[in-house]
């Protein structure tokens, strides 16, 4: 695996790739997990070039978030991406990234609104302009991601449509410890106690899931039991407990007549100190 700092040396690499190969890419901010794995596994799978990025992208963290304090294990990272064969890593330094002044921003303004985009205001700026630049500089014919984020996917799927950029994004199945817990680097600020009760999160999701397939839709109804649950543990503050369209993320009302891909049923909450979200396709194809 070729570690390349710079974007210009990434630039040259791209430039000497055949046009017979082709080239995935996986954005991260690091301290890389299984989840973070299964995506470089999917554009080995899918491609002949491999690109993954870890950059810890200042502008998508709010002033009282956990930019500083974000997990850095680098050694790690390196040998986790290189056990999987990646062919590139790129890890631009902030200034290479950001040099002085930037003044040019890419705001998606509708699906980026609701849920998360309401409750960390500037984050999904963050997101699609860091994205937009790193598309630029490694021109992915494919570029992967987590449905762990499932708005994050819905804002990126939406931004390439209406900037036409030349990247198809595949949207990879949500990894989960086996008490059902979504991985995130972020799980590592649980406490013992909280990490014990974060799993009440996807039983929640679990609960309307089951609750769909038994007949239920009625989004109100659905709503008000997946919060319920999670509120009968006192240490979880729910920002969001919510179903929405999965690609407008459009709020519904019934579920009597879903497209193929389904309602999402999006969680947020705080437990600890920490900030966790999940989601759930109810009805989806996939
Ligand atoms: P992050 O490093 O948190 O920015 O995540 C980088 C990519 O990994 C994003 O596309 C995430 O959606 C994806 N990802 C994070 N956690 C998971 C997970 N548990 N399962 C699948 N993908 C994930």
């Amino acid at each position: 695996m070729k570690i390349i700092q710079s974007g210009l040396e990434l630039r040259a690499w791209r430039k000497s790739i055949p046009r017979e190969e082709t080239i995935g890419f996986v954005p991260t901010m690091g301290a890389l997990h299984e989840g973070h794995l299964s995506l470089v596994r999917a554009s080995r799978d899918k491609c002949s070039q491999t690109v993954a990025s870890i950059f810890v992208n200042p502008l998508q963290f709010g002033p009282n978030e956990d930019f500083s304090r974000y997990p850095r294990p680098l050694e790690k990272d390196i040998h986790l991406l290189s056990q999987e064969k990646a062919d590139i890593l790129f890890m631009p330094a902030p200034q290479e990234v950001y040099p002085n002044n930037i003044s040019t921003f890419v705001i998606e303004e509708s699906v980026s609104l609701p849920l998360c985009g309401a409750i960390r205001p500037g984050h999904f700026r963050g997101v699609t302009t860091i994205v937009l630049k790193l598309f630029n500089l490694v021109q992915p014919d494919f570029s992967f991601f987590g449905q762990k984020d499932a708005q994050q996917c819905a804002v990126i799927e939406r931004m390439v449509r209406d900037l036409n950029v030349a990247t198809k994004i595949i949207r990879c199945p949500i990894v989960r410890e086996a008490d059902g817990l979504a991985l995130s680097s972020r799980n590592a600020y649980l406490s013992p106690s909280d990490r014990e009760k974060a799993p009440l999160i996807y039983q929640s999701l679990q609960a309307a899931e089951r609750a769909f397939r038994q007949g239920e839709k009625s989004v109100a109804h659905l709503t008000s039991m997946g919060r319920a649950i999670l509120e009968s543990e006192p240490a979880f503050k729910i920002q969001y407990w919510d179903v929405r369209h999965p690609s407008t993320l459009e709020t519904l009302e019934s579920l009597q007549e879903i497209g193929p891909g389904g309602a999402l049923c999006a969680v947020a909450a705080i437990l600890g100190t920490t900030r966790l979200i999940d989601n759930w396709v109810l009805g989806g194809l996939a």
